[in-house]
């Protein structure tokens, strides 16, 4: 007997049907799975007649084949496992066939029967087009953001005695991720700091990368966490795209709300590059890069994070997109994120104050040489970062809240997007000239910085797009002003002091 069950797969981001068609038959006793498989798929065989067997159903000693369609598509991970033993009971007659159709099934089994969760539930819900899903009950609340009804399961012996009626399909449950309210560290609590919070609301405003140079214990980390809060909310299809690609990651749990607030990663420096970037050989998934999607990617101690890895992130970083290829497949993650990294002047760190940096020439040398020019590049914004002193630590809090940051923030952005339909980072070389004119003067002073030395040619066309999100942040009109102007030159410091 042949019964069709409706499931999915998971493939970068983005979830595709797969019907799973399970034929029991006469023969020599036997389980066979096709349709390009990968091993823990394939594993699914051991899983599904233990699980089954723990739930009080005899293994059927005839012949079983079991095809994922379509057959082209590589299917990943263990997902299909509760699919697969519906059919099973489908096709022997345990469960009525013509029920099927409503249903589709997610889920990896335990050998006791136990519906495990799984990863990238949410985008393969999405990818299902049956009227009902039934997930794992660790993955219920990300599937609460479908629009079908969920039935979030334990056990197998649950979804049996569901299908045969002799219990009712448990509630989803209640959160929605609208109830729940946005956090925002408060940019107050940071005493002194003005340049730093300064260059917080210009790399906000324009999605400008940041890096910030200075001694161990001068805020950096602090600062850099109280970027998110500046940035505008998510959108409701954003928050799902975000939600999504934490799915795929397996970040998702059952006591994890879906992600409202802009997202913040901060890796460790022994990272490695696929960590870092996505992909991985046995079963790919989205590196931090893409869990930092529409919200902020923190490295920390820039310097020490492995070569390999720090250059993997320069294409991403351009593209916004991450592409990793397999032999059966593509898989692309979005990676559209605000890069902030922190680093000291030199291996010891206090570089800035006189006479106290006990670094020989050489190791400083050394340890600039670590951060690759074109990584450096990729900074518009390059300040350095004192520890406070001693009256600032004391003085009453000052400047302006993450509210109302975030409020101005949100109005330059309106501005850049209605001009140029992006944020002013994505401004291209050619479109300089009709979004940031410069008057006369302005114009000589970058050739004589340009002749200088003091910035790179690329570094003129940065420094342009920066003048614009200063005066798209004071309300400004089509023109940048000198002022604007070198403020944007003053906050592309070479940090180390060498070339630009
Ligand atoms: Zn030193």
């Amino acid at each position: 007997m042949l019964a069709i069950v409706r499931s999915a797969t998971v493939n970068g981001v983005r979830g595709h049907p797969v019907d799973v068609e399970v034929h029991v038959g006469s023969g020599l006793p036997g389980f066979t799975i096709v349709g390009l498989p990968d091993a823990s798929c394939r594993e699914a065989r051991d899983r599904v007649r233990a699980a089954l067997m723990s739930s009080g159903h005899d293994w059927p000693q005839r012949r079983i084949t079991v095809n994922l369609a379509p057959s082209d598509l590589k299917k990943t991970g263990p997902s299909l496992d509760l699919a697969i033993a519906v059919g099973i009971l489908g096709a022997i007659d345990t469960i009525d066939r013509s029920l099927l159709d409503e249903f589709g099934f997610l889920g990896e089994l335990g050998l006791d029967g136990t519906v495990r969760p799984i990863r990238g539930a949410l985008p393969m819900g999405d990818a299902i087009k049956t009227p009902s899903v039934v997930a794992p009950h660790d993955n219920g609340l990300e599937m609460t953001l479908l629009d079908r009804s969920v039935f979030p399961v334990t056990t197998l012996a649950e979804v049996i005695d569901c299908l045969s009626g002799k219990q009712a399909w448990p509630d989803p449950p209640e959160v929605m991720p609208s109830t729940v309210r946005r956090i925002r560290p408060e940019l107050q609590d940071i005493r002194g700091q003005k340049l730093a919070k300064l260059a917080l609301a210009i790399s906000a405003a324009g999605g400008h990368h940041l890096l910030m140079v200075g001694p161990p214990g001068a805020g950096k980390t602090m600062l850099a966490r109280r970027l998110p809060a500046l940035l505008p909310d998510l959108t409701e299809s954003e928050a799902l795209e975000v939600t999504r690609i934490h799915s795929a990651a397996g970040e998702l749990t059952a006591a994890k709300v879906p992600l409202i607030d802009p997202p913040f990663r901060a890796p460790h420096h022994s990272a490695s590059a696929v960590s870092l970037i996505g992909g991985g050989a046995a079963s790919m998934r989205p590196g931090e890069i893409s869990l930092a999607h529409r919200g902020v990617l923190f490295l920390d101690e820039l310097g020490e994070f492995t070569p390999s890895a720090l250059d993997g992130l320069r294409q991403p970083l351009e593209e916004r997109v991450v592409r990793v290829t397999r032999a059966h497949s593509t898989a692309k993650y979005p990676a559209s994120v605000q890069l902030v990294a922190s680093m000291n002047p030199c291996p010891c760190g206090e570089s800035g104050a006189p006479g106290a940096c006990r670094c020989s020439d050489a190791a400083r040398a050394r340890y600039h040489r670590r951060v690759s020019g074109p990584l450096l590049d990729r900074f518009d914004l390059r300040i350095g970062v004192q520890r406070p002193i001693a009256s600032e630590l004391f003085a009453e809090p000052f400047g302006e809240t993450s509210a109302e940051v975030a409020e101005r923030v949100a109005e330059a952005r309106s501005r850049a997007i209605a001009r140029s339909g992006h944020i002013n980072a994505m401004i291209k070389p050619l479109d300089l000239d009709s979004i940031v004119p410069l008057t006369d003067s302005a114009r000589s002073i970058l050739e004589t910085a340009l002749s200088q030395g003091r910035l790179s040619a690329r570094g003129v066309g940065r420094v342009r797009c920066v003048s614009r999100t200063i005066a798209d942040l004071e309300g400004g009109g089509d023109e940048v002003t000198v002022e604007q102007l070198c403020l944007a030159m003053s906050l592309r410091v070479d940090p180390f002091g060498f070339g630009q």
